[in-house]
């Protein structure tokens, strides 16, 4: 067992000694038994909210409307959710209306993929309802049961399929590829939110070009904000060579890049999925300096206006993409600049009013910006002399 699984055995001891039933879930369970790292540990109990809560004495309710209850241990927090079935699917959306049951069974059998749907006992059994382990090793996606059914249910799950054949580089199995692939449409109905969470997994995935390839076959991109007129640009992806993004900033800017949007496109493209406004902000300073990417070099400016994070997302877009701006010439003009910040002048507004008897406003600006994108330039050393004898003469321009 995962250290992350040895050290909640304790809290699994202590439901069971009070007679309840206790599983690992979820997620941490498929990756175990695939060797891959987990990160949150998901348990599962037949006690129901109030019975957790009388048997830990430190509890906060993060979602006790949906049988959830976080117990403190040690430092470690740990989420336990009731047995539970979903009820009352309207408009092929998740459920708000959760019941509480005593059996893993029907716990399991509302959970989306066969992979995701396997249990593990505090004794490493694990429990495998849905031959998940055979799809596991088969390397396939299947749904639990139905597969049509369960995306009427809840049609998230079409889009967290693909993002698993990214993540995972497993293939779809034909049943639920073709349920996905006829019910594309049903993800309309899902809040953007929702999409997004999952949409950026699958750009993050080791395996992009499986998700992207489903997504594109199955049409889930015509549902998707902003994407049903891009097919072309989003099938450049597959022509890549292989190539594993960084961050959110480097999905939406090499998104937005292939779809060879303006600023303003690409910020209108942002805003309907709901990205955060620094992703705005900086995807708009990543296609900035791509603009330049069918030249060999960048002024000094572009990339200090850009600033560091931009820069590094450009950089590692330019590879991906092999421009002729190179990685290199983006990494170095940036850590060439002479200051990577206005804050690095060595004189600044309240010098020039002292020294120079300047006074604030319009002109006092100007001369600054000046001074700036000279040092910047590396046409004025950033010393405050010199800088304050240019300043001087600028200002009696
Ligand atoms: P990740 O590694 O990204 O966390 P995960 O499979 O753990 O993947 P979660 O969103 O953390 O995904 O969900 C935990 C578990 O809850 C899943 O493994 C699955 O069993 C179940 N689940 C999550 N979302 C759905 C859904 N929309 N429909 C059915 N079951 C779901
Ligand atoms: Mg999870």
């Amino acid at each position: 067992l995962p250290q992350e699984f040895i050290e909640a055995l304790p809290v699994l001891e202590q439901i069971r000694q009070a007679g309840f039933e206790a599983y690992f879930v979820g997620g941490s369970v498929r990756d175990t038994l695939l060797g891959l790292p987990i990160h949150d540990v998901d348990i599962a109990t037949s006690a129901y909210p109030a019975e957790i809560k009388d048997i830990f004495e430190r509890t906060v309710d993060t979602g006790i409307e949906h049988g959830t209850v976080m117990v403190l241990d040690h430092g470690n927090g740990y989420e336990i959710t009731t047995f539970r079935t979903e009820s009352g699917y309207q408009d092929f959306r998740r459920p708000d209306k959760v019941e509480f049951v005593r059996s893993l069974k029907e716990d399991l059998k509302r959970r989306d993929l066969t992979i995701n749907a396997l249990a593990l006992a505090p004794d490493g059994t694990v429990i495998d309802l849905f031959s998940g382990i055979t799809d596991l090793e088969n390397k396939v996606l299947r749904a639990v049961g139905q597969p049509e059914e369960r995306f009427f249910e809840d049609a998230l799950r079409m889009m967290r399929t693909v993002r698993f054949a990214s993540q995972l580089g497993f293939s779809i199995e034909t049943d639920t590829f073709a349920a996905i692939a006829k019910n594309a449409h049903l993800l309309e109905k899902i809040a953007v939110e929702r999409i997004h969470v999952e949409w950026v997994k699958l750009l993050l995935g080791q395996d992009l070009k499986q998700g992207v390839a489903a997504f594109l076959k199955t049409e889930l991109y015509r549902y998707c904000p902003g994407l049903a007129q891009q097919k072309e640009n989003l099938a450049k992806l597959l022509e890549l060579d292989e190539f594993q993004l960084a961050d959110e900033l480097a999905c939406w800017s090499l998104l937005c890049y292939l779809c060879d949007f303006s600023i303003s496109d690409a910020k209108k493209f942002l805003k309907s999925w709901k990205t955060s406004n620094e992703i705005i902000t900086e995807v708009t300073n990543v296609l900035t300096l791509l603009k330049h990417a069918d030249e060999p070099t960048i002024d000094p400016f572009s990339c200090y206006k850009a600033k560091e994070k931009a820069t590094q997302t450009a950089a590692d877009l330019a590879e991906i993409l092999q421009l002729k701006l190179s990685k290199e010439t983006l990494i170095t003009t940036y850590e060439q600049l002479p200051i990577k910040d206005k804050a690095q002048l060595t004189i600044n507004g309240k010098v020039l009013i002292e020294k120079l008897s300047l006074k604030p406003g319009p002109i006092l600006g100007k001369v600054l910006n000046i001074l700036e994108h000279e040092v910047v330039l590396g046409n004025l050393p950033n010393q405050s002399e010199v800088l304050l004898q240019r300043a001087q003469e600028l200002s009696k321009d």
